[in-house]
């Protein structure tokens, strides 16, 4: 089972997987999980990662940008998610495909289309069996992503009209399959969404 969780910055994604890993741990999944990070969770695509979002890389061209996630993400496929569903396990992956969309297709207008082309290659056409959008206002985000500790990257240099962007890009998506992406209120407190979101992840899982 393939599991992805989806959002812009700052809607919560990594907070409340921890929560989630912590749960799961608990109730008795700890050895059938595998938890993993989009771009990245191997060396290969760190490093790639750390390309894309190096400060310094101020002229990188969009479609640079997508190829190199994309590549990224072909590697973390191979390397982390395939052998462990492989092995049968549960795979929460925090971002895939839907952010590349969202962001270089529709956030840096390349289109969504050829986004969705040199991903299906990289992916050879795998989809998440469920994600889970947490849905908050480009608003909110900026709220969160100021109070945040983190490294500076270089999207931090992206203004507003970007973002909005890139929160029309996953509006689309959400309309588009409705079966896959369930939109989780993350406008709430950490409490609520958590809650929101085991509900969701615990329906799944017993299916
Ligand atoms: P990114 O895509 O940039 O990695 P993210 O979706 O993983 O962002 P988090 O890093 O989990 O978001 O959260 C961003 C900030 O907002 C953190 O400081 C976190 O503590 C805070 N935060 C997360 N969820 C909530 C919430 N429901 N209410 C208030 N603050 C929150
Ligand atoms: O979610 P995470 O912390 O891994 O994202 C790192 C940065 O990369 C964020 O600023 C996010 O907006 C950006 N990103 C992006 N395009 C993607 C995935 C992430 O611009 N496809
Ligand atoms: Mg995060």
């Amino acid at each position: 089972k393939f599991i992805t969780l989806e959002g812009i910055d700052g809607s919560g994604k990594t907070t409340i997987l921890n929560k989630i890993i912590e749960t799961l741990e608990k109730n008795g999944y700890a050895d059938q999980l595998v938890v993993t990070r989009e771009p990245g969770g191997d060396k290969i695509s760190e490093n790639i990662r750390n390309i894309i979002l190096d400060n310094e890389y101020t002229e990188m061209d969009p479609r640079t940008e997508a190829l190199l996630y994309a590549a990224s993400r072909r590697q973390h496929l191979v390397d982390i998610i395939l052998p462990a569903l492989k092995a049968g396990k549960i795979v929460i992956c925090d971002r895939f495909v839907d952010s590349s969309i969202a962001y270089q297709g529709v956030g840096r207008k390349i289109g969504i289309q050829g986004i969705k082309d040199i991903n299906n290659f990289a992916t050879d056409y795998l989809q998440p069996n469920m994600t889970l959008y947490f849905d908050v206002t480009p608003e909110i985000s900026k709220q969160r992503v100021a109070l945040r500790e983190r490294k500076k990257d270089r999207l931090d240099q992206e203004n507003d009209d970007f973002y909005a962007k890139v929160y029309d890009g996953y509006a689309d998506l959400v309309k588009e399959n409705p079966q896959r992406i369930k939109v989780i209120d993350a406008t709430q407190s950490v409490d609520e969404v958590f809650k929101e979101t085991m509900a969701e992840l615990n329906e799944f899982l017993v299916r």
